[in-house]
């Protein structure tokens, strides 16, 4: 990934894609003081793009850093390397990290640096495993208690439990794993929110524990829209035994129907494929909502 043409946004400049290099002493790798972003541009507007700035600096901040840029700066950047790119739908990636002067668990006066790439990328998953629904598995890692980590963080620390939970998934077939929470609540899959739908009501778990998604935000959003009840509480696994639909929600993953959890298994159903469509619509300027301006 690393070796292709293109640019990326480094620390105030576009510099080629190849060069976009940091030192292997920095304090971000070793110790993960790094936070991050993801989100998407479509017909060449990037999705809530301030809601992901927000979260960025936000993000830095319960890490204890503070990244030099502004929000309105961050937002610019994002655009301007999009423009560079000629990118007008794909994926940005906008990343903030302590830099390599000092080596140590404190470096409180590490440079902050932040870099911003963008790349064409369709669908997190292929359409066909779109439509067909994905499988999970139910991972054994858990995601921790908001008093262990600072877990409203989007940190590239607390994906250390992703990329184990994910792995493991892949390698027993599936595409991705459900986490529970430190309770045994279920908590969400590896990069993206989960709904379920029970007697025609929608429901999703709070996220006292993990990232509350811009597109479970949204999704909820569009889900009052069209009149659905939409119930954010806690659950237990054994609930979605009884679900008939089960999709996911982020940035990256849109809306994506879930086929199969353990062995219990599911079909995408009329509201999740009505959300999808809505989803696509609000995305793509079809559709406009006041709360997501
Ligand atoms: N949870 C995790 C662990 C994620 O990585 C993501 C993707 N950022 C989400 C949830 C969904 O967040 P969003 O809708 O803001 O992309």
């Amino acid at each position: 990934f690393h070796d292709r043409d293109g640019h990326i946004w480094f620390d105030g400049a576009i510099v080629p894609w190849r060069e976009a290099q940091i030192h292997v002493l920095t304090h971000g790798l070793h110790y993960a003081s790094c936070v991050f972003e993801g989100e998407r541009i479509y017909n060449g507007v990037i999705f809530r793009s301030r809601d992901h700035a927000l979260r960025l600096r936000r993000s830095a901040e319960l890490l204890g850093f503070d990244i030099p840029y502004s929000v309105a700066q961050i937002e610019e950047a994002k655009r301007e390397v999009c423009r560079v790119a000629g990118l007008t739908d794909g994926y940005l990636r906008p990343v903030a990290w302590r830099g390599s002067e000092m080596m140590g668990v404190a470096a409180q006066q590490n440079k902050i640096h932040l870099a911003i790439a963008c790349w064409e990328w369709p669908s997190y998953f292929t359409p066909e495993a779109r439509m067909q629904g994905i499988s999970l598995e139910i991972a054994r890692w858990r995601r921790p208690a908001p008093d262990t980590a600072p877990t409203e963080a989007k940190a590239a620390g607390l994906y250390m439990i992703c990329t184990l939970s994910k792995h493991e998934a892949e390698r027993n077939g599936r595409q991705d794993a459900l986490m529970l929470d430190y309770r045994g609540y279920v908590a969400e899959a590896t990069g993206a929110n989960l709904f379920m739908v029970k007697d025609g009501v929608i429901h999703t778990p709070i996220p006292d524990c993990f990232l509350n998604g811009i597109t479970r935000q949204t999704v909820i959003e569009l889900a009052r829209r069209r009149g659905y009840t939409v119930l954010e509480r806690h659950f237990m696994l054994d609930e979605l035994a009884a679900a008939t639909e089960i999709f996911l929600t982020g940035s990256a993953a849109e809306v994506t129907p879930v086929s199969r959890i353990g062995d219990w298994t599911y079909r995408p159903g009329d509201i999740c494929r009505t959300l999808m469509a809505d989803y696509s619509d609000l995305v793509n300027g079809r559709l406009v909502l006041a709360a997501v301006a």
